[in-house]
């Protein structure tokens, strides 16, 4: 065979529209209404202002706990003019908050836009506590000031905030890096466990005695395409990460756990026999969907740092045409596998500046269009239909089970504008 056509490579040498300039998104102490869901043992103690406290409250209002997860050490007028030691006053906070709840094993010191602004030093206060406290509670510390991060990086700063204190191991093991539902992250792992692919160990881990260590026989895979940090205090630590297309739909997750079962030398036959099943049935559940959404365009503002996996998704398993693929950042190392699988053509952009973007969405005029909140009612209003990026974070959409369900996510807002317009 003597074929010298060029293997496609995508968008992956796509040239990337780089923009910055005023932003539409989120901050990252969003991330801790997931979070907080996954680490049993862990607190989170936003330490920040009664606007940081309202954020929380709102968006996890509707949660209803025996006893919360997560609360805001409240930095007063006096603290943000330098009149006070916050440092004293947040050892106060701690010190009650400990003594009330002996079932916290982890707790997080979460900086803040005012914390940030009166550069309050979390980390040495977090070290501080840590001996102060230890073996009982582990004290670590990250950002979710919003002044330069988008909403997912909340999670990328706290899991990278874990990854320097885990022990060292010299163990083969395989770590998946993300935090998903426990009723998803089982069904990857049972998965692999079929395959023979072991022993399994997930960052987060639900409980702060589930340590285990890391080191230069780890390998790792990642969840979500938005854990850039982490990703880097993996490797800093030795550990190798395994690249793929993310976890979306069948394609995404056959290549996903097909890249994993070859670093484990898993024959083909038993990948076959444990993925047919669960693909047969992802495929049908897609195709269900995808009624609605073949020739369909696409345009994504960039929220979720998810953008590019789910054009990919859209894209390949779906039949869409995007036309822009905006994400926060572009981080080739993660999201390159998507980005190749992606056919030339869409815009991609990275960063935002909102005016100039708002500008192409009106031009493009999208079948959909994926954005943050603040823009969704303005678009829907000039008869755009829009998709919350916010829903796909809190929405099970990961692996085989749950690929139906997001397809649909896109089908309905399609179908409901279609239903209006009749
Ligand atoms: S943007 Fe800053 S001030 Fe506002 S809720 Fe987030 S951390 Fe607090």
């Amino acid at each position: 065979m003597n074929d010298h056509s060029p293997i496609s490579t995508g968008c992956a040498n796509s040239p990337v529209l780089k923009q910055r300039g005023q932003r539409e998104v989120f901050c990252g102490l969003t991330g801790i209404i997931w979070l907080h869901r996954k680490m049993q043992d862990a607190f989170f103690l936003v330490v920040g202002s009664r606007t940081c406290a309202h954020l929380l409250q709102s968006a996890a209002g509707v949660m209803i706990f025996a006893e919360p997860r997560f609360g805001t050490a409240i930095l007063e007028e006096k603290d943000l003019a330098g009149l006070a030691d916050a440092h004293t006053e947040l050892d106060r906070e701690v010190a009650r908050l400990l003594s009330r709840r002996p079932d916290i094993k982890q707790l997080f010191l979460v900086g803040s836009c005012p914390s940030e602004v009166i550069k309050l030093d979390l980390a040495r206060a977090a070290e501080r506590m840590t001996q102060e406290y230890a073996p009982n509670v582990r004290v670590l510390n990250f950002s979710g000031s919003g002044i330069e991060t988008t909403f997912t990086q909340g999670e990328d700063a706290c899991l990278a905030s874990m990854v320097p204190v885990l022990p060292k191991t010299d163990e083969r093991e395989l770590l998946l890096v993300g935090a998903l539902p426990d009723v998803v992250e089982d069904q990857a792992v049972s998965l692999l466990t079929e395959m023979g692919v072991g022993p399994i160990r997930t960052l987060p881990a639900s409980r702060a005695a589930d340590q285990y260590g890391i080191g230069e026989n780890t390998v790792f895979a990642l969840l979500q395409p938005f854990l850039g940090d982490t990703h880097a205090e993996l490797e800093r630590r030795g550990a190798r990460h395994i690249p793929a297309p993310f976890p979306f739909g069948e394609q995404g997750t056959t290549a996903w756990l097909r890249a994993i079962a070859l670093e484990f030398g898993v024959d083909e036959e038993t990948f076959e026999r444990v993925t047919a099943a669960p693909r047969a049935r992802a495929r049908k559940a897609i195709d269900a969907q995808a009624k609605e959404l073949r020739g369909k365009s696409i345009f994504f503002f960039p929220d979720s740092q998810l953008e590019v996996p789910l054009a990919r998704f859209l894209t390949t398993e779906c039949g869409m045409t995007p036309l822009e693929i905006g994400t926060p950042y572009l981080h080739a190392g993660l999201v390159g596998p998507d980005l190749a699988l992606i056919p030339e053509g869409p815009t991609i952009s990275e960063g935002q500046d909102v005016d100039l973007q708002l500008d192409r969405a009106r031009e493009a005029r999208a079948d959909i269009t994926v954005c943050g909140l603040g823009l969704a009612n303005p678009l829907e209003a000039e008869g755009l239909t829009t998709k919350w990026a916010i829903e796909l974070v809190f929405t099970p959409v990961h692996f085989y089970e749950q690929a139906g369900d997001l397809a649909g996510l896109f089908s309905r807002p399609i179908r409901r504008r279609e239903v209006l317009d009749l």
